[in-house]
């Protein structure tokens, strides 16, 4: 037999970094294997950094042959790196089939938040977002999820160092709606907290979405994590206009599964964070402010301004200074915890965003990952 038809007959090996600890331990029981081995295995990914099964020393040399044969772990491709003067660290990473997606390290006083994309593109197309305009290519697998974390633990060289510790928040805030790519981003997200992996606490993993009803509702069921809902508006009329999806879940929905997903939670101090971009003329108003004070009025939230960021025919404006203060007082007048996304000058947003430009799309991401870590900031207690 060429080894041609061998390649051709193969079975595709699975990628050990993107498994749960259930879905190892699954995996070995298939295998005939003790489950235990998953713990191991997940230690030494997630870790120790290490991707080589033959490095896999407390396996024994039968089990790392007969893992060599079928499985491997291999974290995606990062295709650059760009660091920041103020700490800041962005990758722009190829996945499997040429895709690619972009995650973001913001180091702040105390922490460091990991802004992670769930898809290539998205299907849902926001009227004010660049990876909307992209259309959908597809879903990222949970390897490339994880390995996005992995990555950035890896990149800082910190996985013997300390145990992953160099990335302390996660918000799933890249490109793409995570509950669209449901089992991948919870399989994902389960070795985010899982201590075997990187030992989150579930309050600082937080997943936003654009309000898919019926997935937050299953969510509610399996995860933990951390809320952000995207609002954008404080009607359904304007809401529609934003965000499409809101014609099928409109507002009144989303914030009751977002309550219940709350409810749900064993720690009943928790709140939904409700993200809210305001673009010059559009969602900026006071009036828009006043109703959505009334909106939220008895509801358990805090809330996040995002001041637009622009992005080549996007056809909206960032709004100016003084009407994100007067919209940003109203709020805090109604007596709600506001935090806003400021503008800092940030050198490699334009390098970064021309880049991405050329392979991706056009917008100056890292602003709209900034506001990803001030989320973290007002729901990490
Ligand atoms: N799909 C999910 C998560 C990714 S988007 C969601 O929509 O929630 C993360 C956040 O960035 C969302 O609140 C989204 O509305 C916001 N966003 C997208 N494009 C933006 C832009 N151009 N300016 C400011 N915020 C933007
Ligand atoms: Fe998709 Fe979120 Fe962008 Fe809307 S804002 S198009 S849901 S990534």
């Amino acid at each position: 037999m060429t080894s041609a038809v061998a390649t051709a007959t193969e079975q595709p090996r699975v990628n050990l970094l993107g498994l749960s600890l259930r879905q190892m331990e699954q995996y070995f029981l298939d295998m005939g294997e003790k489950k235990f081995r998953a713990q191991q295995v997940l230690k030494w990914i997630h870790h120790a950094g290490v991707t080589d099964i033959g490095e896999m020393t407390n396996l024994g040399k039968s089990l790392r042959e007969k893992l060599l044969a079928v499985a491997e772990v291999r974290p995606p491709e990062i295709v650059s790196q760009h660091d920041s003067s103020d700490g800041t660290r962005k990758w722009v990473i190829r996945v499997d089939g040429g895709g690619l997606v972009e995650s973001v390290l913001i180091p702040e006083a105390g922490r460091a938040t990991l802004c992670v994309s769930s898809q290539v593109g998205c299907s849902l197309d926001c009227s004010f977002c660049s990876t909307g305009k992209q259309g959908f290519q597809r879903d990222l697998s949970a390897a490339e999820i994880i390995g996005q974390v992995w990555l950035a633990i890896k990149s800082y060289d910190a996985f013997q160092a300390g145990n992953g510790r160099i990335v302390t928040n996660v918000v799933m805030m890249g490109m793409g709606e995570p509950l669209l790519n449901f089992d991948n981003v919870v399989a994902a997200m389960d070795l985010m907290l899982e201590d075997l992996a990187y030992g989150l606490s579930k309050r600082r993993v937080t997943l936003s979405t654009s309000g898919v009803v019926p997935a937050l509702d299953r969510l509610a069921k399996v995860s933990e994590v951390s809320l952000a809902i995207s609002l954008h508006a404080p009607n359904d009329e304007l809401r529609s206009q934003l965000v499409p999806i809101n014609r099928k879940y409109p507002i009144a929905m989303l914030l009751e599964s977002a309550r219940n997903y709350i409810d749900a939670q064993r720690d009943s101090k928790r709140v939904v964070t409700v993200e809210y971009t305001l673009i010059a003329g559009v969602n900026d108003q006071q009036e828009h402010a006043r109703e959505l004070a009334v909106l939220l009025k008895e509801f358990p939230c805090k809330i996040n301004l995002i001041p637009f960021n622009a992005f080549p025919q996007s056809g909206y404006q960032r709004p100016s200074g003084n009407a994100v203060s007067r919209f940003w007082q109203v709020l805090v007048d109604a007596g709600f915890v506001v935090t806003v996304r400021t503008t800092r000058g940030d050198d490699i947003d334009a390098a970064c965003g021309q880049l991405v430009g050329q392979v991706v799309d056009r917008t100056r991401r890292s602003e709209r990952y900034r506001a990803a870590a001030e989320t973290q900031a007002i729901t990490v207690s």
